[in-house]
């Protein structure tokens, strides 16, 4: 058992932090939203007045903060000063590679473990206790950090060193983004075509242009297994955190100095449907905005 520090119990903090509770381990919440304090403490977590307050005695600190900005000053303003020498920090937002990179280097420079560590899967998945961590840092913290993650998660994958795990993160969703934009406009191209979508599910699905967009999140209603195309593109993930990674993917390939007309190309029809009122709604809805006939 450990005492484990939790910040930001937001959508996935929520559920995250309940499966550490469940697994039995110590932990004290706290989050700006009394909202989310009060929900928090229904599951088990003890509610602290300030970060400060959850983070001195704690083994590990998780943050789960909307973006860069947030993850950096939780970090310099309440948790530096706070942690204790052996406890390992975990920061499981999708933020920037260049921010991950400095908050950690900020921890190495006080001696304290620490590590990127965000998630692929929703707020079902965090419910559920199935998330996939991508993990950057060094190995002793990642050696830390790995049982408390395993105890969130259904795969826990060390990627490299700081920033490693954000790298991966939204080279991932940049890749899903791209995927689902083209799935979306080959399934409207095949209706107006006059394909059957069903048969030319069954087609594509056995054929090279198989993916996890189509075969496991469709996002054309009654095809394939059910996804949130099948509940008017309600739940799932958001049209507005896609671009958020989208426009993430974009800025560390500009540094990076790498190509990417696809993920570009996949930013404007998302930052489209945003613009256009969809942002949250699923992302698969991006086959409206393409044409389909999906009755929603
Ligand atoms: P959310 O907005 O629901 O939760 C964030 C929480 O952080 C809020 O409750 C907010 O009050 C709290 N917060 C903000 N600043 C704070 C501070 N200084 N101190 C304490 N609490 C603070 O967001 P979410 O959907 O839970 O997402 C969290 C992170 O996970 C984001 O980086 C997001 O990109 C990533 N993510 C989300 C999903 C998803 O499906 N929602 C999936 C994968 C990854």
């Amino acid at each position: 058992m450990s005492i484990i520090a939790f910040i930001g119990l937001g959508n996935m903090g929520s559920g995250m932090a309940a499966n550490l509770v469940s697994a039995g381990h110590d932990v004290r919440a706290f989050d700006l939203s009394a909202k989310a304090m009060e929900a928090t403490e229904k599951t088990g977590c003890l509610k602290c007045g300030s970060a400060g307050e959850a983070v001195r005695g704690a083994d590990a600190v998780l943050t789960m903060l909307p973006a860069g900005d947030h993850v950096a000053a939780v970090y310099e303003t309440d948790v530096f000063d706070a942690a204790g020498k052996d406890a390992v920090l975990i920061d499981c937002s999708t933020i920037d590679v260049a921010t991950a990179r400095d908050v950690a280097s900020a921890a190495a420079e006080r001696g304290l473990a620490m590590v990127d560590a965000p998630v692929s899967g929703g707020i079902a998945a965090a419910t559920g206790g199935t998330l996939t961590f991508m993990v950057g840092g060094p190995a002793p913290a990642f050696e830390k950090a790995e049982p408390l993650l395993a105890a969130m998660g259904k795969a826990v994958i060390h990627a490299g060193d700081a920033g490693a795990g954000q790298a991966a993160k939204i080279c991932n969703n940049m890749l899903l983004g791209a995927t689902m934009a083209a799935t979306a406009e080959t399934l409207v191209m095949a209706q107006k075509l006059g394909l059957d979508p069903q048969t030319f599910y069954d087609i594509a699905s056995v054929s090279s242009g198989q993916s996890w967009s189509l075969t496991s999140y469709c996002p054309l209603p009654g095809v394939g297994p059910e996804s949130p195309a099948d509940r008017r593109y309600e739940g799932g993930f958001a049209a507005a955190l896609m671009l958020k990674d989208l426009r993430l993917a974009l800025e560390a390939a500009r540094t990076a100095d790498a190509s990417v007309p696809m993920g570009a190309l996949a930013g404007q029809l998302y930052q489209l449907l945003v613009n256009g009122g969809q942002g949250g709604r699923d992302f698969s809805s991006v086959i409206e905005m393409l044409g389909a006939e999906t009755a929603s």
